[in-house]
This record gives C-alpha cells, sequence and structure tokens, in this order.
C-alpha cells in the first residue's frame, strides 16, 4: 500500500495542458512564492534543512546544508544551476517532469534563488531534449509575462533572470563542475573538488547546482512545512520520490512513491513483471549503481536503504530485466556506453574503460579466457578511486556486481572457449 500523501511531484501530469501556467495557478501554483518573498532568506534555509530534502540527482546531499554553504556578503554574485542534464542510462524523471509541471521547476528557481540571494539561475538541459526545451522556454516567458521573473518580482524588490541552455549531448555534463564549464563555454570536463561550486562554481562565484526534482520540491515545501514533508518517506531520507521503472515491466514509466518504497511495491503500481517472467537483476539507481537481485526486491529504496544491502539510490532509475537477458551481455551494453562517454582527463577511466570493453566483448563473443574474470576485475580495482569523476567509478559498478552474483554466467563463457582452446591443443 503506497502512502495516501503521494502524488505530491506528479500530482498535476495528467491535468489537461498541465505545462500551461494558467493550469498551475489553477492548482495551486505560485502560491509558495509571495509566502517565501515575504521570509527572511535565512528562514527558507532553514525550513529547507529542517525538511530533511537530499539532491534527488543522486548523491543525496542535504539540500538545506548546501544553500548553507554560499557565503553571504562576498560581494561576488550568486547562481543558481539547475542541473537538467539527465543522462545516467534509465534515468527518466527530469525530462517528464519537466515537459508535464515545468512550472513546478520554475517556482522552485524562483524561491531557490531568492533563498541563496542569487539574480540569475540557469537551467542546463540535454542537448537531444529539444522538446523539453522549448516547453521550458515557453514556461520562463509566461513567468515573466505574469512577473514571476524579471526585475522586482512580485513587488519584492527581487530581480531574477533566468536563461535556459541546452547542453551538447555529452554525459559528463551533467557532472556539475564539467556542467559549469560547459555553461562557461568551454569544454566540459570536471574541475577539482574542492573547491566546491558552492564556494567557486559558475565564473568562480558561489553557485548552487541542484538537480530538477530536488528544486520542483521546494514550492511543495515552503507550502506543506518541512514537517509535512517529513511525514513521507524515512527518517534520514524524507519526502517523495519520482522512480523510474523501464524494462521488463508490465507498464514502465514514472511511479511517484514516498522514499522507502520497494521494488515489490513499485512492481505492484506497475502491473508486475511484463508476461509474468520472473526477474533475474535490476538497476536501483541507474546503471552506475551496482546490480540489484530479486533477492532485494524488499529493500527499502533510500539513501540508507539501498547503501546498506550493498547498492546506491542514485537516480531511482530502475531498469528491471527478466531471467531470458545475459549479464555479462548487460553488462558489456552499460560498459560500452561509460567508455564512448568517458572524457578522456584521466588515466585510468580513459585506458581502463577501452580495456574493459575489449574484454567483456570478447567474453561476450565466446571467445573468453580463464583468465579473463581476474583481469577485469583487476582492471576495475584500478579505476574505483583512481578516477578523477564519479563516471570512473560508477563504470566499474555494473561489472563487479554483475561478477558478484553471477559470476557463473562469466565463467561459462570464459570455460567455453577454454574448452574450444583445449580440444584444439590436443
Ligand atoms: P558528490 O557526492 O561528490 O556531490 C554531491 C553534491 O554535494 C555536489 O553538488 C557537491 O558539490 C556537493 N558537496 C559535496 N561535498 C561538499 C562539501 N564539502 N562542500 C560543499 N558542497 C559539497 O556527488 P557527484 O559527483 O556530484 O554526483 C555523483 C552522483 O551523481 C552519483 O551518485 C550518481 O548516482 C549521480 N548521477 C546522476 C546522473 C543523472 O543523470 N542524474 C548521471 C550520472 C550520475
Ligand atoms: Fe573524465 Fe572519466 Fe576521468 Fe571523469 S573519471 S574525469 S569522465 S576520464
Amino acid at each position: 500500500m503506497v502512502d495516501p500523501l503521494t502524488p505530491v511531484l506528479t500530482k498535476r501530469w495528467t491535468e489537461p495542458r498541465s505545462w500551461t501556467i494558467e493550469t498551475y495557478e489553477r492548482t495551486g501554483g505560485y502560491t509558495a512564492l509571495p509566502k517565501a518573498l515575504k521570509a527572511h532568506p535565512d528562514q527558507l534555509i532553514q525550513q529547507c534543512k529542517d525538511s530533511g530534502l537530499r539532491g534527488r540527482g543522486g548523491a543525496g546531499f542535504p539540500t538545506g546544508m548546501k544553500w548553507g554553504f554560499i557565503p553571504q556578503g562576498d560581494g561576488k554574485p550568486h547562481y543558481l544551476v539547475i542541473n537538467a542534464d539527465e543522462g545516467e542510462p534509465g534515468t527518466c524523471k527530469d525530462i517528464p517532469t519537466m515537459m508535464a509541471d515545468p512550472h513546478s521547476l520554475i517556482e522552485g528557481v524562483i524561491i531557490t534563488s531568492y533563498a541563496i540571494r542569487a539574480n540569475f539561475a540557469a537551467i542546463y538541459v540535454r542537448g537531444e531534449a529539444l522538446h523539453c526545451i522549448r516547453r521550458l522556454n515557453g514556461a520562463v516567458r509566461e513567468a515573466y509575462a505574469k512577473g514571476y521573473l524579471g526585475k522586482d518580482v512580485l513587488g519584492s524588490g527581487f530581480d531574477l533572470d533566468v536563461v535556459v541552455h541546452a547542453g551538447a549531448g555529452a554525459y559528463i555534463c551533467g557532472e556539475e563542475t564539467a556542467l559549469l564549464d560547459s555553461l562557461e563555454g568551454r569544454r566540459g570536463q570536471p574541475r577539482l573538488k574542492p573547491p566546491f561550486p558552492a564556494t567557486s562554481g559558475l565564473y568562480a562565484s558561489p553557485t548552487v547546482v541542484n538537480n530538477v526534482e530536488t528544486i520542483a520540491s521546494v514550492p511543495f515545501i515552503v507550502n506543506g512545512g518541512a514537517d509535512w514533508f517529513r511525514e513521507m518517506g524515512r527518517d534520514r531520507s524524507p519526502g517523495p520520490k519520482i522512480y523510474s521503472l523501464s524494462g521488463h515491466v508490465t507498464n514502465p514509466g514514472q511511479y511517484e512513491a514516498p522514499m522507502g518504497t520497494t521494488l515489490r511495491q513499485l512492481l505492484d503500481m506497475a502491473g508486475g513483471m511484463k508476461d509474468g517472467v520472473p526477474l533475474k537483476f535490476w538497476t536501483p539507481g541507474g546503471s552506475s549503481t551496482p546490480l540489484f537481485t530479486a533477492e532485494h526486491m524488499d529493500v527499502p529504496l533510500d539513501f540508507e536503504g539501498a547503501a546498506e544491502a550493498g547498492s546506491m539510490l542514485g537516480t531511482t532509475a530502475i531498469q528491471v530485466f527478466n531471467e531470458t537477458v545475459s549479464v555479462p551481455w548487460a553488462v558489456m551494453k552499460w560498459t560500452e556506453f561509460y567508455k564512448h562517454e568517458s572524457c578522456g582527463k584521466c588515466t585510468p577511466c580513459r585506458e581502463g574503460t577501452y580495456w574493459l570493453v575489449q574484454i567483456l566483448q570478447r567474453m561476450v563473443a565466446g571467445n573468453g579466457t580463464a583468465s579473463d574474470i581476474d583481469t577485469l576485475l583487476d582492471v576495475c580495482d584500478n579505476i574505483l578511486g583512481r578516477s578523477f569523476c564519479a563516471l570512473g567509478d560508477g563504470a566499474v559498478s555494473p561489472i563487479t556486481s554483475g561478477i558478484k552474483y553471477f559470476k557463473d554466467e562469466f565463467l561459462a563463457l570464459c570455460d567455453q572457449n577454454s574448452k574450444v582452446l583445449a580440444g584444439a591443443n590436443a
């Protein structure tokens, strides 16, 4: 049974022309903004901290704490940047949010900008998502026309300009500092952290970078209050969450439920496994989170629950695979993706993903050798913790977890060839 307090973030998605400002206002939109503008910015930061909202882009960093890091009285401009470059394989929650309810994001942007004292915000969207860029631009124009954006927002004395920026489709530009470089007009490659963007971000000024779903939650917190938000989810991971289900499920799509909902409950909402073929393995939060199996169907999907069970919540992109799918094949496809998207800045990731693909392709083609599994794990060991950004670590997750749970399948691919070789040498 799913918590009756949800849906929150997706409640407007079924409204006719849900993306228009008329629908948004008719359904209670832009009512949090006047309340926020009457509060002191620090009160809003405190409310966000009290709500326990954590970043929905994957890492789960406490949002209010991040806002609180922005130095005040430093004389520098402050910026808000929305990471809408949703690129993690299987992740499809932010683009649907921006398509169905762009004004919840824009109202969140205005409130957050006011809280961190920023007069400029950018929404960085994947370049391929042209439909989404058009919709956001339309919504931004509507918000300007109604006085929610621009000079003297709602007569408060607060000025805010918002720009929608199209990326160019590089996965690495979802990494916040590569995104900032790209926004500044440079090639998108991760920067060394620290300094974190909170102190030195866009144009070396204090910058909050937050995910779409995180900021779209903000108007609901301002209206509902921190305690209401905490009624959903679990103690250290409160609030509602959009889980995206794809793969072998009867009804793939986005399902909103409180943090901590299990895959078993989500599958109930999605009509179960497609054609009743049993589950074999799944990703809790995109392919850079270690795989789970049928044994993990009752793991509470929040930051702590997923970590205690040996994975990560990530982007809650649940890719579901039934027992017809070969694990080494799926792992190879993900690794090909990471190799292609590696920005090449650091050696372990650039060279390591290349070799991982070589080995996996050889194994899947039936030409694996007895030492391939050890070599794969050795290369993974030399990437994990030795790469410049999270892409390197993420790339090894499907391999190490795939071998952990399904070693026999990898061995079978190696054994096949060993037998052929033994036969040839006899
Ligand atoms: P991170 O843990 O390094 O940082 C998370 C956030 O907290 C960042 O904004 C960072 O600036 C901030 N932060 C952390 N420590 C700080 C400090 N001491 N002071 C100030 N700010 C601090 O994680 P990350 O590398 O930004 O992101 C990794 C996550 O991204 C992974 O968990 C993965 O699930 C996710 N991811 C998401 C997508 C997507 O499409 N949404 C794609 C790839 C990866
Ligand atoms: Fe680039 Fe990969 Fe190094 Fe990240 S880990 S900086 S993507 S080469």
